[in-house]
């Protein structure tokens, strides 16, 4: 049973009210007279199917396709056409739209179209307004193409042999189902361009990243070298923090000593002098020595007394020798003896020297009245030379005894004091010798001491220098502090001491290089560069992923268009090959004879399409060879090959063949011929009218027609007439009448 049910047509051109073809036999005919409106039903089907060109349903707008009204009928505002199918096998499906408001789940499948005056026109599929996508969508999957050739309106039956191998192409793929693919490959295509427009802009995003991820790779770099910088400087500053300590503490502890010795050791000089400069006062004040006075004096007086003893001995002597003379020579004049006077003018002269060197008047006068004394001793001697004088010569020599003994005794007394005047003298020379080397350990000890002095003031210095040395390690600390953080500059235990003041130096000047290394790196916001990196980083490998996927997304769809175009084309090949076998035996069934068939013509599409859209980047990877299709026709006994130079009977002959043979691979489920046979002789009209029962087996047959051979054909015919209301009506008739409907 076919597929096609029914078409209802309201107010849809000269159909004023609701009129129904039913088709319930294989062949319907529908018959008529001239301009009754059977050309209105044929286009009735192509309305409802979905045909866009107005022109081809013969009208110049939407409004023409409404009831224009006539004497007794309004015009009216709308047209409708329906077309009922059958579904009870479900082959009605969606393949490119997934309409979940429309259910497929039903018997029958009713398809409407409506025109409105104000140029309104709505489609719906059972009572359900869809678009008209959908509805082709839907036909689609029926084999009910959008070329239309299975409606053959009316002098077009040979529209397949005036039209253009690319047309007859798309004709024939439609024919044969293939459409789809070719709506599945601009598809395809469609995606793909997008695809590579989206490639496009993923590419110029990353390029555009590029730069921005490049300068934040090096900032981390530098961050990074920086950090490595930081923790060396941290490590040798706090092994240079301890060791500087540790000397600057040794260095103290060296001067504090030094100082404590040297202080000691002044203390010791001090002392050793001021004992020293006692030694050198004595001996300044030893230069007189009171006791050598002393006893010079003693030795004086001595002397005077001495030589007071030995004037008496000498006066006393002298009186003896005087009293002894006396005794020998008495009235004799006897001369005083030479002795006596050199005794008594040596006794004068030593007195008078004695008197003139004193100077004293009391002196110089005791001498003269001692001189005095003498001179009448000398005188009386003279005077008295009788006496007896033994006794007293006796008595003076006592004197004399105990007078020299007295002198003896000053004389002894007179060595003791020169010898203890020889000891001073002895013990003060002694003296001298020590005393130059005291001077010279005195001077010694004053150098000493101003070394020392010296030494302790230059100490002074070393201080300051400790100090200044101290607050510069402050200072370097408190720097770095800020360079490298307050944590990172506290004093490390473990940190490796340096002995030599040389290797410090060192590792102060290394110090100082990674300093300035730091401070180049510049005060960069770590975390914040390092986090912007880490997105940038992570943005340009997720663009990456999106590239390679979309170039996976491209190398999947254009391997789906190539597997596409490849089905397509064998597809293709095998339905013309199909067809020929049908068009040659319909062609030599029509003209008892002869030959036809297509050939595939490729065509560079370049050369053929001035008019084609632009060629995209698809077709220029695979350049598509453009297709065609040419009929070849010989005729029996003929030798005309040119389509053009045939006749009207044989040209829709011809296209009829063709037009069958196309139907008989794929059939449709209708087929709707306007008076495809009104160019026929009786004798092809026979065979017109077998070809149409043979076709009916595969495809409801809707004919139009005025030839009695093909109405005699159809089980079922309906008239068209125009009623008195000027509106054409529908109706079943039989044979006989039908007849009388074509005249
Ligand atoms: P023929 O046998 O000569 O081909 P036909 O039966 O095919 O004729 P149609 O061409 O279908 O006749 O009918 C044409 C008729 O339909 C014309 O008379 C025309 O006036 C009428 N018609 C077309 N459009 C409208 C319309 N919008 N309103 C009313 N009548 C219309």
């Amino acid at each position: 049973m076919h597929q096609l049910k029914k078409i209802e047509m309201t107010g849809f051109k000269s159909f004023a009210k609701k009129s129904t073809l039913y088709f319930n036999s294989p062949v319907i005919g529908v018959v008529g007279p001239n301009g009754s409106g059977k050309s209105n039903v044929v286009e009735a089907f192509r309305f409802v199917l979905g045909e866009q060109s107005i022109k081809s349903l013969r009208s110049k707008s939407g409004a023409d396709l409404i009831f224009k009204g006539s004497k007794s009928l309004p015009a009216l505002s709308r047209a409708s056409v329906s077309i009922t199918f059958d579904n009870s096998k479900k082959q009605f499906s969606f393949s490119g739209s997934d309409l979940e408001k429309v259910s497929l789940d039903f018997d029958e499948i009713v398809i409407t179209r409506e025109v409105f005056r104000d140029g309104g026109n709505t489609y719906s599929i059972n009572g359900t307004e869809v678009r008209l996508k959908d509805v082709l969508d839907l036909l689609a999957s029926v084999h009910i193409g959008s070329s239309g050739h299975h409606i053959i309106s009316q002098g077009a039956a040979d529209r397949i042999l005036t039209s253009n191998g690319k047309e007859r192409k798309v004709m024939i793929e439609d024919a044969l189902g293939l459409k789809v693919y070719q709506t599945k490959i601009r598809e395809a295509e469609k995606k793909l361009e997008k695809t590579r427009l989206n490639m496009k802009e993923v590419s110029i995003q990353r390029r555009e990243l590029a730069p921005h991820l490049a300068f934040l790779k090096k900032q981390v770099e530098k961050i990074e070298q920086a950090s490595i910088v930081r923790a060396d400087l941290e490590s040798l500053f706090g092994s240079y923090q301890k060791s500087e300590i540790s000397f600057i503490k040794n260095k103290k502890d060296e001067l504090h000593n030094f100082e404590k010795e040297q202080k000691e050791t002044l203390e010791n000089i001090d002392k050793q002098i001021s004992s020293l400069e006692k030694v050198m006062k004595e001996r300044f004040s030893s230069a007189q020595d009171p006791r050598i006075e002393e006893h010079e004096k003693s030795l004086a007086s001595f002397r005077h007394a001495k030589s007071d003893i030995e004037h008496s001995i000498g006066r006393l002597e002298g009186m003896i020798q005087v009293l002894e003379n006396q005794g020998k020579h008495v009235g004799d004049n006897k001369p005083i003896s030479r002795n006596t006077v050199v005794s008594f003018a040596k006794d004068t002269i030593s007195t008078i020297d004695e008197a003139l060197s004193s100077g004293d008047s009391t002196v110089l006068k005791n001498a003269l009245s001692h001189i005095k004394s003498k001179l009448q001793n000398l005188v009386t001697i003279e005077e008295d030379v009788v006496i007896d004088n033994s006794a007293l010569i006796q008595e003076h020599r006592d004197t004399i005894t105990k007078l020299n003994q007295e002198r003896n005794q000053i004389i002894s007394r007179e060595q003791n004091i020169q010898s203890a005047i020889a000891s001073i003298k002895q013990e003060k020379s002694e003296h001298e010798s020590n005393f130059a080397e005291s001077e010279k350990n005195y001077l010694s000890l004053v150098r000493q001491k101003s070394d020392i002095e010296s030494e302790l003031r230059f100490s002074t210095h070393k201080h300051e220098d400790i100090k200044s040395r101290e607050e510069r390690l402050n200072q370097e600390i408190k720097e770095l502090s800020v360079l490298i953080g307050p944590s990172a500059v506290l004093p490390k235990e473990d940190a490796e001491l340096i002995s030599t003041e040389e290797a410090l130096s060192t590792l102060k000047q290394k110090i100082f290089r990674l300093k300035i290394k730091l401070e180049d790196s510049g005060s960069i916001g770590g975390n914040e560069i390092t986090i912007e990196y880490q997105n940038a980083l992570e943005r340009d490998q997720f663009l990456m992923q999106e590239l390679s996927d979309i170039d996976g997304a491209i190398l999947n769809t254009t391997t789906l268009i190539a597997e596409l175009r490849s089905t397509l084309m064998t597809e293709f090949k095998q339905g013309v090959e199909k067809i020929n076998t049908q068009f040659q035996e319909f062609f030599s069934t029509m003209f008892g004879g002869g030959n036809a068939f297509l050939s595939i013509l490729t065509l560079d599409k370049k050369e053929n399409s001035e008019d084609e859209e632009v060629i995209s980047d698809v077709d220029k990877a695979d350049p598509i060879i453009e297709q065609g299709i040419e009929i070849h026709v010989s005729l029996p006994h003929k030798k005309v090959k040119d389509l053009q130079m045939l006749s009207g009977g044989e040209r829709s002959l011809t296209s009829i063949a063709l037009l069958f043979a196309i139907s008989q691979v794929n059939p449709p489920p209708f087929l709707v011929l306007d008076e495809t046979d009104a160019a026929l002789d009786e004798a092809n009209s026979r065979r017109y009218g077998d070809m149409i029962e043979r076709l009916s087996k595969y495809s409801e047959l809707i004919v139009v027609t005025h030839n009695r051979e093909t109405m005699s054909r159809a089980k079922v015919l309906y008239g068209v007439t125009v009623g008195s209301d000027g509106s054409s009506k529908l109706l079943s008739v039989q044979f006989d009448e039908a007849e009388q409907y074509a005249k």
